[in-house]
C-alpha cells in the first residue's frame, strides 16, 4: 500500500496505533509535486526567465516603493489593487496599443494563480476544460485541483492547431473552458488572428470561455497580433499575462488577466482568498511598471538572441520549432536525457520537456548562449550525433 504521508509515533506516548495515515484525497495519493529542478549551476536556461538582472533604475524604484509601504504593513493590503490594475492597463496600452479599462483587469500572485482562480470560477465538477498538446503542463493540475474534467487534443507535427478540427472538438465536447497558449510553451509557436477568431466564434456559440495564455506575448514576432486586440469583439475572451517572463520579475509573483467583460473580474473576486495580493507585491509591481521602458531593451536583445540561436540549431541539422517566445524547442535525440546530463555536466541546465526526443532551452545572455552552444556541440560529438 502506498502511504506517502506516514510516520511512526513514539509508541510509549500513547495507545493509538503507531502509524498515522493522513486522510489524503484519493486522487492526490502518491502524486508528486510539479517543478523543474532548481539546481545551483552557472548557466540556468531551464525555466524561461529573463536572464538579465533588473536595471538599476528599476532596482531603485522598487527599493523606494518597499520602503514607503513598510510602515503600513500592520494593515491588510488594498483588497482590489486598484492602482496596480490601472498601471497594468497603461502597460498593456503601451505594449499592444489596446486600451482596456482597469475594471476589466485582474491581478494575482503569478498567472498560475490567475488561471487557478479561473478554473475555480468557471470549471468545477461535471465541467470540462480543453487544451492542445504539447502545452503548459500545469493546466491538468488546475483541473485536478478544482475537480474539472480535462481533455487535450494533439497538435500537428509542426505543433500548429488544426483549427477546423479544434472547432469540431469544441462543438462535440462542450467545454466551459478552452485554453490556448500563444506563443505556446514548450513549442514557442504562436496562433494567428484568423485562427483565433474562428476558435473564439465557435467557443462563443457553444457557451465556452476561451483563455489565451500570453505569458510570452512580449517576445512575439512583428506582425503576430496579441489576442488583446480581439477583446472588444468577443465577450468570451480572457487573456492572461505575467511579469515573470519578459518583464524580468519572476521573483515578484505577479500575473494578470484582461477580460472582455468586467463580470469576469467580479466572479474572480468571489473565489480569491482574502487579501490575496500583498502590499509589498502591489508596490513592487507598480514601481516596476512605471519603468517598463528600461526592460524593453532587454526584450529586444532576447529576441535577437533567440533568432540567432534558432538559426544555429537548424545549421546543426536539428529539428527546431519556430519560436515566438524566449526559448527554443529542438531535437530530436534518441536519448534526450543523456544530452541533458552532458550539458549539465558542463554547467548548463536546460529542460527535458515536450514530445519524445525534444529538449527546450531558454534564451540567456549572449555569454550564456555561447556556453550553451559550446556545451551542445561537445555533447553531440560525444553522442556521435554530429
Ligand atoms: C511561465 C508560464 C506562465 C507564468 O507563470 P507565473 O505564475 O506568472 O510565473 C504561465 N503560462 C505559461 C504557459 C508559462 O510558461
Amino acid at each position: 500500500m502506498v502511504m506517502p504521508f506516514a510516520f511512526a509515533l513514539n509508541a510509549e506516548l500513547s495507545d493509538v496505533p503507531s502509524v498515522f495515515e493522513f486522510p489524503v484525497r484519493d486522487d492526490l495519493r502518491g502524486v508528486i509535486s510539479y517543478g523543474a529542478p532548481q539546481l545551483d549551476v552557472p548557466v540556468c536556461l531551464n525555466v524561461n526567465e529573463n536572464p538579465f538582472p533588473l536595471p538599476d533604475d528599476v532596482v531603485d524604484a522598487v527599493t523606494e516603493a518597499v520602503h514607503l509601504v513598510a510602515k503600513g504593513l500592520n494593515r491588510y493590503p488594498q483588497r482590489d489593487a486598484v492602482e496596480l490594475r490601472q498601471e497594468l492597463s497603461g502597460y498593456l496600452y503601451r505594449e499592444s496599443g489596446v486600451q482596456i479599462p482597469w475594471q476589466q483587469i485582474w491581478a494575482a500572485n503569478g498567472s498560475n494563480e490567475v488561471m487557478h482562480q479561473l478554473f475555480l470560477a468557471f470549471g468545477g465538477p461535471g465541467r470540462l476544460a480543453m487544451s492542445f498538446d504539447p502545452t503548459y503542463s500545469m493546466y491538468p493540475e488546475y483541473a485536478r485541483d478544482t475537480f474539472t474534467n480535462y481533455i487535450s487534443f494533439p497538435r500537428g507535427a509542426d505543433f500548429t492547431i488544426d483549427i477546423a478540427a479544434a472547432c469540431q472538438q469544441i462543438i462535440e465536447n462542450r467545454p466551459t473552458l478552452v485554453l490556448v497558449t500563444s506563443p505556446n510553451n514548450p513549442t514557442g509557436t504562436a496562433l494567428g488572428a484568423a485562427d483565433l477568431t474562428k476558435l473564439l466564434a465557435t467557443a462563443r456559440e457553444c457557451g465556452a470561455i476561451l483563455i489565451v495564455d500570453e505569458a510570452y506575448a512580449e517576445f512575439r514576432r512583428v506582425g503576430t497580433p496579441s489576442a488583446l486586440e480581439l477583446l472588444s469583439e468577443f465577450t468570451n475572451l480572457i487573456v492572461t499575462r505575467t511579469m515573470s517572463k519578459a518583464f524580468g520579475m519572476a521573483g515578484t509573483r505577479l500575473g494578470y488577466a484582461a477580460a472582455a467583460d468586467p463580470a469576469v473580474v467580479a466572479t474572480l473576486s468571489v473565489v480569491r482568498l482574502p487579501y490575496h495580493l500583498s502590499s509589498v507585491t502591489q508596490a513592487v509591481a507598480v514601481a516596476a511598471l512605471a519603468h517598463s521602458q528600461s526592460l524593453q531593451a532587454q526584450v529586444a536583445t532576447i529576441r535577437q538572441e533567440r533568432d540567432a540561436l534558432q538559426e544555429w540549431l537548424i545549421a546543426q541539422g536539428l529539428n527546431v520549432a519556430v519560436s515566438e517566445a524566449n526559448f527554443v524547442l529542438f531535437g530530436t535525440f534518441s536519448n534526450r536525457d543523456r544530452i541533458w546530463q552532458r550539458l549539465l555536466d558542463q554547467g548548463v541546465l536546460i529542460r527535458v520537456t515536450g514530445p519524445a526526443g525534444y529538449l527546450r532551452v531558454s534564451i540567456g545572455t549572449p555569454t550564456e548562449n555561447d556556453r550553451f552552444r559550446a556545451a551542445l556541440m561537445s555533447a553531440l560529438r560525444d553522442e556521435g550525433q554530429s
